[in-house]
């Protein structure tokens, strides 16, 4: 009873029009900024998240703080959980989801491969089965990744390139979800809004990413391992920072199930979307590196190697002017400027002084 009254407290909608959002996977980097953006605009939030420990659960637990601070609750559970989900669905009748809860990465697949499975696939399912029959159907936004379109040479990716060429299991897995949102769609009438997004980047980000992890071993004095691909070119990636990205996924929840425009493929009686989030403007990975030593006024040990294949791709890079004639997605944060705001959030929560540790 208590659960259900924090869970309908935190739905509760404070402004005209706002919409009602299971955001799931709330207390994860992206999501956990999402669900600030939307509770401070009046939209009601609900959280799900299973506190998963592929990275520090303790930054989770401190994402939550954050978040429940600002009286959004985060329930405990996996998207797995028809009970659960269900019980969701009948304590607030949501207007849209936000699912954001993956399993992510695409190294750590090598050695653990079901969890992919379990998540992005066995839970996207039993998300959709409940959303399906929900009454009324909530609007669908989720993240799928610009790792879809895998090897694919042509550059800048537009939505509708190839996506058959998948360079991992997580990939695979995303691809795998757009084919079963889709269906869900043709058959069920869901509205489902696709993200595909290019490699987001900021402060609560993701400690397993290349740019987080850089970060701590360049402070700790440990050399950090840089990729090379094929002939000795440098990886590049579309490095979007993540206030861009939240206002992509606030501008389609804001568009969900209208129109269709260019971006989308209209199939069945509601809209089926895709959208590319990127910044349009790829970064190798040495120049990450040079845009951190510079911010953080120490010189990094690099330890270049050839690409081992364990599922990183050369190169992505978004063509993004479907998300913009769809609701005005504009990136407008540089990697420079961001890393700066990152390297200042890393500095504050670590506790870090003049590159010394104080606890
Ligand atoms: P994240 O790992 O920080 O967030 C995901 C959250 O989902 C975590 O808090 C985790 O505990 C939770 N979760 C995982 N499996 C769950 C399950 N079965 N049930 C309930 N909760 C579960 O990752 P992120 O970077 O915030 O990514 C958010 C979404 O965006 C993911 O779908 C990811 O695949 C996608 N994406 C991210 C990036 C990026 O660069 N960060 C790029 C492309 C796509």
């Amino acid at each position: 009873i208590q659960w259900e009254k924090q869970v309908r407290d935190s739905a509760q909608i404070r402004r005209p029009n706002g919409m009602s959002i299971l955001v799931t996977g709330a207390a994860g980097f992206v999501g956990s900024h999402v669900s600030l953006a939307l509770k401070k605009r009046g939209d009601g939030v609900v959280g799900l998240d299973n506190f998963n420990n592929y990275y520090d659960p303790s930054l989770k637990k401190d994402r939550k703080a954050l978040v429940n601070s600002r009286n959004i609750f985060i329930v405990e559970g996996d998207v797995n959980d028809m009970k659960l989900l269900t019980k969701l669905f009948d304590v607030v009748a949501f207007t849209h989801v936000m699912h954001l809860a993956a399993q992510a990465g695409v190294r750590y697949a090598m050695e653990n491969p079901q969890s992919y499975i379990h998540s992005n696939i066995a839970g996207l399912v039993t998300l959709l089965e409940v959303c399906k029959n929900a009454n009324p159907q909530p609007r669908i936004v989720w993240a799928s990744s610009s790792s879809v379109y895998g090897l694919n040479e042509k550059v800048p990716f537009s939505e509708s390139d190839r996506t058959d060429q998948p360079a991992s299991l997580y990939a695979a897995t995303k691809k795998a979800g757009e084919e079963i949102t889709h269906s869900y769609n043709h058959i069920y009438g869901l509205s489902i809004t696709g993200l595909r997004f290019f490699t987001v980047y900021g402060p609560w980000g993701r400690p397993d990413m290349a740019y987080f992890s850089f970060t701590r071993n360049i402070l700790q004095g440990k050399p950090i391992t840089v990729y090379r691909g094929k002939n000795r070119v440098d990886l590049a990636r579309d490095f979007t920072y993540i206030d861009d990205i939240v206002k992509g996924c606030m501008g389609s929840l804001d568009t969900a199930g209208k129109s269709t425009g260019s971006g989308g493929k209209k199939k069945g009686p509601a809209p089926y979307r895709i959208f590319n989030l990127g910044n349009t403007s790829p970064v190798t990975v040495p120049t990450l590196v040079n845009i951190l030593e510079r911010h953080l006024k120490i010189k990094a040990k690099k330890n270049v190697i050839d690409m081992p294949g364990n599922g990183d791709v050369p190169f992505t890079h978004a063509n993004i002017s479907s998300a913009r004639s769809e609701f005005g997605y504009k990136p407008t944060t540089d990697l420079q400027t961001g890393l700066r705001k990152f390297v200042r959030w890393y500095l504050s929560y670590y506790g870090y002084n003049h590159g010394k540790l104080v606890d």
